[in-house]
């Protein structure tokens, strides 16, 4: 019998290979519609209540892009600040945990309109 150790939650990573791989998907498509043969940089927008872990998606990302368009490309991340809306007070205001209070009104919940996402926001491509 052997011991296997993870050096991070191997769940959370799941999540972040499981991401890479559709970013992958997305760059074949894209490689075949625009006509470019390889990706070098790739830009993503990381919402903050995204739950995604920055070092897992580097990990993962480098792994999921081996034998694709985007063997080798730099991975770079935009964090994206998460942004509620009031319906008490009618406010957009920042936010840092998903069940934050409005800060003017203290109503509860605010509605979450920016800081979930997970996108590429552009390709470098040659
Ligand atoms: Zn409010």
């Amino acid at each position: 019998m052997r011991q296997i150790l993870f050096y991070m939650s191997s769940l959370q990573l799941m999540h972040e290979l499981s991401l890479c791989q559709n970013i992958v998907e997305l760059m074949e498509i894209e490689a075949k519609r625009q006509n470019f043969l390889s990706v070098k940089e790739v830009y993503l927008e990381i919402g903050s209540l995204a739950c995604v872990e920055i070092e897992a998606m580097r990990f993962a990302f480098d792994a999921a892009v081996k034998g694709s368009v985007a063997e080798g490309a730099m991975l770079k991340m935009i964090e994206v600040e998460a942004m509620g809306y009031c319906r008490g007070c009618n406010l957009r205001q920042k936010i840092v945990f998903r069940y934050d209070s409005c800060s003017v009104c203290a109503n509860y919940p605010l509605e979450i309109v920016e800081g979930e996402q997970m996108k590429i926001r552009h390709l470098e491509v040659c």
